[in-house]
């Protein structure tokens, strides 16, 4: 963290270290937060480090905060401006991750989301690859279920449902994985611990609903716009079993932080013939173009520092 120089904190920019919250704080105690995430790419031909779909990001962001009962005084053009501004600051000159994060703020005991101050803060930290981005990787289907809509609901994105990523990805790792597969209470294929997933069958495209306990990605709807777009498949929305990501040809999974992770086992069986399948290469590569700001009809995804 040491190159993070600024911070948004309580309505302001300030220098990082100054940006400190008690330990009493509600959202910290009892997981009344919600975070984004989102990537700045360094575009060294042009100089300028570009945001992916931040408008997108942070409309998420404020839902995610309506669901908490929020109600910040911010819009996601104005979360945008605050965000370009930090990272103006900061002065980037690589990738970066960027974590805005919206939380109940005051000091305090009691479990609840009404009369409490809701505060946003916002910081970046230079971030590479996460997880295995070059050759595949090795999933397990965790025997965690995901968090259900009527539980923290997965769609927003709620600091306290981490902790069910959290042992998901614990377990998987300790496992021996890379990564895992989590089964919704219907038994179906919500996603995984930070990243949605998508499988080939017979050339189709096929990613579980919304209505399938998932976060609604924005590089998931990335990958359905080109998929559909620039590649000409048909992409299909609904439930995914079990062993369906057994059977199918190709298997992936898609985040902010992960960007398109190709899964090359599931459980010790190879998916396909276990290296990465002609779609996925052809959507990986689209997909790292596009957000590099190199696909003209896709650069208003990419806004610029500055
Ligand atoms: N699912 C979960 C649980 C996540 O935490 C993330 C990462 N934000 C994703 C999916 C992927 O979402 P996005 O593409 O918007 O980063």
């Amino acid at each position: 963290m040491e190159q993070t120089t600024h911070a948004y904190f309580e309505g302001k920019i300030i220098p990082f270290t100054d940006a400190k919250i008690s330990i009493a704080t509600h959202g910290l105690n009892y997981g009344t937060a919600a975070f984004g995430g989102l990537r700045g790419y360094w575009n060294d031909d042009k100089k300028k480090l570009f945001i992916f779909r931040p408008m997108d990001h942070y409309r998420r962001f404020m839902l995610s905060a309506k669901i908490l009962a929020m109600d910040l005084p911010h819009t996601p053009e104005s979360l945008t401006r605050i965000t370009l501004d930090l990272l103006k600051l900061d002065n980037w000159q690589q990738d970066v991750y960027v974590r805005p994060l919206c939380y109940k703020a005051d000091a305090g005991i009691g479990v609840r989301l009404h009369d409490l101050r809701d505060e946003v803060s916002i910081f970046a930290i230079p971030f590479g690859a996460y997880g295995k981005n070059e050759d595949g990787a090795h999933v397990t289907m965790s025997s965690w279920r995901r968090v259900d809509d009527n539980v923290i609901p997965a769609r927003g994105k709620i600091s306290g449902a981490y902790a069910n990523s959290a042992l998901i990805k614990t377990d998987a790792i300790k496992a021996g994985f890379d990564e895992a597969l989590v089964l919704d209470h219907n038994g179906h294929i919500s996603e995984g611990t930070a990243m949605n997933v998508f499988m080939v069958r017979d050339g189709v495209l096929i990613t579980p609903s919304v209505s399938d306990n998932i976060l609604e990605g924005i590089t998931r709807r990335t990958i359905i716009e080109l998929a559909k777009k620039d590649l000409g498949l048909e992409v299909v929305e609904r439930s995914i079993d079990r062993t369906e990501a057994i059977v199918c040809d190709e298997l992936f999974m898609t985040g902010t932080a992960a960007q398109v992770m190709v899964v090359t086992s599931v459980d010790h069986r190879s998916v396909g013939d276990g290296k990465m399948g002609p779609i996925t290469a052809r959507l990986r590569d689209l997909f790292n173009e596009v957000v590099h700001g190199r696909v003209e009809k896709y650069n208003h995804w990419n806004v610029a520092v500055e």
